[in-house]
């Protein structure tokens, strides 16, 4: 998959320029928000529970390894295999292997965010493979031929009118040739065309939202049920997870469950928890013949060693993009990889390395509001600046920022020149913009100014006008 996180600013503007886009953005941007406030409070021990799951996983994590192997037996027990990849590539691989030689030709694929962290859809129609994204926004977005712009709600950028005319495109070879217009219709019409893909897979591929070590099941969490048929019809299933998925026991899930739900899309609980643990036993009606789970590391267990390990504690819930102004004005596509919004600038450079997505630790506006709402309470403005310390430190950081950073260091070591400056300064603004009441195009401050008034200044400085309201 082609990292386009370098060109952020570039698909800003391209994205602030797309009226659908924002036509389908200014729809969605309140209704995660106001539907996770009313969940959340509803529940008194919210915040109990924010910080119960937060320690369990700390302490997953310090003990990572032994997690994972007490994972892995389990499943080998239960008759499944563990497959361990460093790498996409490697797990591309392994999935590969495990498709031609259960000498597959039709795919089910559940939405996984691994799965597009390892491009996997292509990588299967490589060997000649066909695959189906049997998540309604995922499929909506294979036609299109794009990737999910959010974490929980891959085709909230597409209008009602855009997956109209992508059905009506695509639906034909099915036999449906009227157009739809209506959610239910669009929704039922979808519902048609997949239930022929699950009844022909050979191999189903599905997620993990969470992998218990003590029982080595993997829970997957949906609101439209399409992971059971995925994982149930095919003779082969295959799960796609990363290492810190791990918990370690059921009683853990409870606590993680009540949290996602709510932090996601505001449900008390998502429609169906779905709980695997190995191929179908002879006394089962149903159920795979063969039961894999590749277990994807990709950087992860480097970021344990460094200061951004609490970022291992996401659960996916997608809050911080929801509640992030920055997400919410130039959807995810923007971000330029898999991960978007707030998480994905931390995590995509992380993953991908710091020089190919240098502008994403500064796409926020450090509110904090995604900290605030962060269920597994990962600092992320701090791990944000932490970036941008490392970016300064490697000389990722263009030479009008570094100037401007070096002179700032320099005056606020002299704080009489400093206040002088200062005061020079907000004496020039209060020049500027005294005859309309407001700046347009600041010098050294256009990205603000250009296309928003910025207030004309009284001529004093902050601390000025503070020391002068405290006497009044
Ligand atoms: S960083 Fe927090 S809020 Fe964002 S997706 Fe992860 S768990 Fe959810």
């Amino acid at each position: 998959m082609e990292i386009t996180s370098q060109n952020f600013k570039k698909n800003v503007k391209t994205a602030l320029q797309n009226q659908e886009l924002q036509s389908a953005l200014k729809k969605s941007r309140s209704g995660f928000v106001d539907k996770r406030k009313i969940a959340v409070h509803a529940l008194n021990e919210f915040e109990m529970l924010r910080k119960r799951a937060a320690t369990i996983k700390n302490h997953v994590l310090a003990h990572l390894d032994q997690y994972l192997m007490q994972y892995e037996e389990s499943v080998i027990q239960a008759g499944g295999h563990v497959h361990w990849a460093s790498t996409p590539q490697q797990g591309v691989k392994i999935i590969q292997g495990i498709c031609l030689k259960a000498d597959a030709k039709y795919v089910t694929k559940g939405k996984s965010m691994i799965g597009e962290e390892m491009d996997l859809n292509h990588a299967l129609e490589e060997i000649g493979m066909d695959v189906v994204e049997t998540d309604l926004g995922e499929y909506i977005i294979q036609l299109a031929e794009e990737r999910p712009s959010h974490i929980i709600a891959p085709a909230i950028h597409k209008t009602r009118n855009q997956i109209t005319d992508l059905f009506f495109e695509h639906h034909a070879k099915h036999g449906i040739t009227e157009k739809v217009e209506e959610v239910s219709a669009i929704v039922n019409e979808a519902r048609t065309v997949l239930r022929e893909q699950f009844v022909r897979a050979d191999v189903g591929i599905t997620g993990a939202n969470f992998l218990i070590a003590d029982s080595g099941s993997s829970v997957l969490v949906t609101n439209e049920g399409n992971g059971d048929l995925t994982s149930a019809l095919p003779k082969v299933h295959i799960i796609t997870a990363s290492i810190e998925k791990i918990i370690p026991t059921y009683k853990d899930l409870s606590v993680f469950l009540r949290l996602l739900g709510r932090s996601a899309t505001g449900q008390e609980m998502s429609a169906y928890t779905s709980i695997y643990r190995g191929p179908a036993r002879s006394t089962d009606m149903d159920g795979p013949d063969e039961y894999h789970v590749v277990i994807l590391d990709n950087g992860r267990s480097k970021m344990l060693e460094g200061e951004f390990w609490e970022m291992l504690r996401c659960i996916r819930c997608g809050a911080c993009m929801n509640h992030c102004p920055v997400y919410q004005s130039v959807g995810g596509h923007a971000y330029g990889w898999v991960y978007p919004g707030p998480m994905g600038s931390v995590w995509t450079p992380l993953l991908v390395g710091l020089q190919n997505a240098a502008n994403l630790p500064n796409a926020c506006t450090l509110n904090g509001r995604c900290e605030e709402v962060c269920p597994m309470k990962i600092p992320l403005p701090r791990l944000l600046r932490s970036l941008r310390a490392q970016l300064f430190e490697r000389g990722l950081v263009d030479w009008k920022s570094r100037m401007g950073l070096k002179i700032w260091a320099f005056l606020s070591q002299h704080p009489l020149l400093y206040r002088t400056i200062l005061k020079i300064g907000a004496m020039c603004l209060h020049q500027m913009g005294r005859r309309r009441g407001s700046i347009r195009n600041l010098p050294f401050g256009s990205a603000w100014t250009a296309s928003k008034d910025f207030p004309a200044s009284t001529g004093g400085s902050f601390v000025s006008e503070w020391n002068s309201q405290k006497r009044s």
